[in-house]
């Protein structure tokens, strides 16, 4: 598992021991977030019949996990595992009919006994009338059952969805954090390291799923996003662009999280770019890493911000935040 994860983990681990998990539970990250692995490892311990405990080490948690061994684990890893559903689609929405099928699936009696679970991989993509089909469900939540929706933005999930789940947001590792977990064999090969059994486990689906994004799914928003991203770099290390970038910040719901990942790339970029010995594009222009990171974190404050306030005005956090990105990149020139 991602190291990023494991305060995750190691809070969901708690409340499972202490059987305060919530029935509903929402998994929301950026691209590479582990995401999709956080949510996997969650089933699999919901799953198992006989789940183990270890200590991770360095703050003393305990987290739990599946034990691969047990008869629900076997027939889980198998695919032969009768109360789990996943909620998946093809298509570009998830429709009433698939949360009917979740549903009628809750409402059978567990063949195994224990729980019965459910996994929403892409969950922003579900109609207005999925919505409301499931949220019927969440509010007569059937025993031992849970649900789990991923997705990459809550925004575009009903806020009466929302609020009905438990929301745990997970951020991907960037500096430090992130290069303890990947060994680089050289520049646009990166491969996890595999230094627990856990990360073995986990790394096939760390980095996968990732094409519910629209950017990488829709072309003309492919578009926006490579303008949006010239916009940014423009005002970042020419000062430019102000009132174009301001105006998209304003304006695209995307806006927020593609500040934030394209930060994020930028802080990998230097940071896999600096092992390898290559050219920093980032210390050419003269923006340190420290600089970036402390406008990744102003990013996410604006988020937040943004998200906590149903009247937000985007035009005041926008402007606010483009004062403070510009503060940041010329003190630190
Ligand atoms: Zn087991």
């Amino acid at each position: 598992m991602l190291q990023i994860c494991r305060k995750k983990q190691a809070q969901l681990s708690r409340q499972y021991q202490q059987r305060t998990l919530a029935h509903a539970i929402i998994i929301q990250g950026i691209e590479g977030a582990g995401q999709g692995a956080l949510a996997k490892w969650l089933i699999e311990l919901l799953i198992c019949q006989n789940p183990l405990s270890a200590i991770n080490d360095p703050k003393n948690e305990t987290i739990s996990e599946a034990c691969g061994q047990c008869k629900a684990c076997l027939l889980r890893k198998t695919d032969n595992y009768p109360d789990h559903l996943l909620l998946n689609t093809e298509n570009k929405t998830l429709g009433v009919d698939d949360i009917r099928r979740g549903n009628a699936f809750l409402e059978k009696t567990a063949h195994l006994g224990k729980v019965k679970t459910i996994l929403i991989p892409q969950a922003q993509v579900m109609t207005i009338a999925a919505a409301n089909a499931l949220l019927k469900t969440l509010e007569e939540p059937s025993a031992n059952s849970y649900i789990v929706l991923i997705t990459d933005d809550l925004d575009s999930l009903l806020p009466t969805i929302v609020s009905r789940c438990a929301v745990y947001a997970i951020r991907p590792m960037i500096g430090e954090a992130l290069l303890t977990q990947l060994n680089v064999s050289n520049y646009g090969d990166i491969q996890l390291s595999s230094s627990s059994t856990l990360a073995k486990k986990e790394n096939d689906t760390a980095y996968i799923n990732l094409s519910h994004l629209p950017e990488l799914t829709d072309k003309i928003i492919y578009q926006e996003f490579q303008t949006f991203n010239q916009y940014f770099l423009d005002y970042l290390v020419n000062g430019q662009s102000e009132d174009k970038l301001l105006s998209q910040i304003v304006d695209n719901k995307h806006s927020l999280r593609w500040l934030e990942k394209i930060i994020c790339n930028l802080i990998r970029e230097y940071y896999l770019v600096n092992a390898t010995g290559k050219a920093l594009l980032v210390a050419e222009q003269q923006i340190s890493v420290q600089a970036l990171n402390q406008i990744y974190q102003a990013i996410i404050n604006s988020n937040k911000l943004i998200k906590s306030h149903i009247q937000a005005n985007r035009q005041f956090v926008g402007e606010q935040l483009l004062m403070t990105i510009n503060e940041i990149v010329r003190s630190s020139i």
